[in-house]
């Protein structure tokens, strides 16, 4: 197997030294989120609403779940601003100590929709280029609480991460007339080696240049690049293989930090393929990695696909 990789979509180089890998056993942490319904200091709880800036959109009644705009936003409409966005949270859950990996399928449903829900009212804006839907889970990935929540954040530019795929699928496109996210699904498929699961209208690879351990990414087979073009079947779906995956990333991993995020545009192109990353944070991105941009990563995505899987 090579040990070094370059990310297709991306450019990014990834060395692999699996003498590094921790076996998957050494992550098996018992949870260390608090095992409560309700913490009295948390202001996402049933009861603390008033902590936090005021409902925008909710789901059930009272709330089951709901949105507000962040109390510390990474960006605001201010007029005087260069860049301007919208910063919203999604609280995913009544309970403190229900993450979406607890979830069943109909609420993974409702959070989609939600975010659909969201991420379209923010496009009607004319100001707004982008919009990212992301989720940090324990400190390690970021979160700053405990309590299951995302985040949305809508700005006015098109990020580089975005532009630097939107390239080279672009260029890949004028080059083969097919889209790049299209022919992996379907070689990918072919020699199963990296293909953790799949259903009907998803699948769940582990990326040939993952970046991090253990990372997986989530592709429709139908060629589709915004979330708004998705059906209820396919939301459905969706729904189906995120409970089979954070199941599989439990039994298989346990309780560990991770960073989810979509990667989508808001209309449809011929080129761009929507996609959603799970990176768990079990590995450190320190001194090399920061000073040259390339990634060691000690565990071989055919690895990783074969723990997944089990
Ligand atoms: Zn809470
Ligand atoms: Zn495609």
């Amino acid at each position: 197997m090579s040990n070094f990789r370059i990310n297709f979509e991306t450019g990014e180089q990834v060395i692999y030294s699996a003498k590094r890998a921790a076996r998957p056993k050494d992550f098996l942490e018992k949870d260390t989120v608090d095992n409560l319904e309700y913490k009295k200091e948390c202001p996402f709880c049933v009861g603390n609403e008033e902590s936090t800036p005021p409902t925008i959109y909710k789901v059930g009644e009272p709330w089951i779940m709901r949105v507000v705009e962040n109390k510390y936003p990474a960006v605001t409409m201010q007029e005087d601003q260069d860049i301007k966005g919208i910063h919203y949270v999604v609280v995913e859950s009544n309970k403190h100590n229900c993450n979406i990996d607890k979830f069943n399928v109909e609420d993974l449903e409702r959070l989609l929709k939600l975010y659909i829900k969201v991420s379209s009212d923010i496009y009607k804006n004319p100001d707004m280029q982008y919009v990212q839907i992301f989720k940090n889970y324990k400190r390690e990935a970021g979160a700053s609480l405990e309590h299951p929540h995302s985040q949305i954040i809508g700005v006015s530019f098109i990020p580089n991460n975005i532009l630097k795929e939107l390239d080279v699928s672009r260029d890949y496109y004028y080059g083969k007339e097919s889209c790049i996210y299209c022919d992996e699904i379907e070689k990918e498929l072919n020699i199963n080696k990296r293909v953790v699961i799949e259903n009907e209208h998803f699948v769940v690879l582990c990326p040939y240049a993952s970046l991090y351990q253990y990372q997986t990414q989530i592709l429709p087979k139908r060629h589709i690049s915004s979330l708004f073009s998705l059906t209820e079947v396919e939301i459905k779906g969706l729904a189906h293989i995120l409970k089979d995956l954070f199941e599989r990333y439990r039994r298989n991993l346990g309780d560990i930090a991770y960073n989810m995020y979509f990667h989508c545009i808001e209309k449809e192109v011929k080129e761009y393929h929507l996609h959603i990353d799970i990176c768990p944070r079990t590995n450190i991105h320190a001194g090399f990695e920061i000073s040259t941009g390339a990634i060691i990563n000690s565990v071989y995505p055919e690895d990783a696909t074969e723990v997944l899987r089990g």
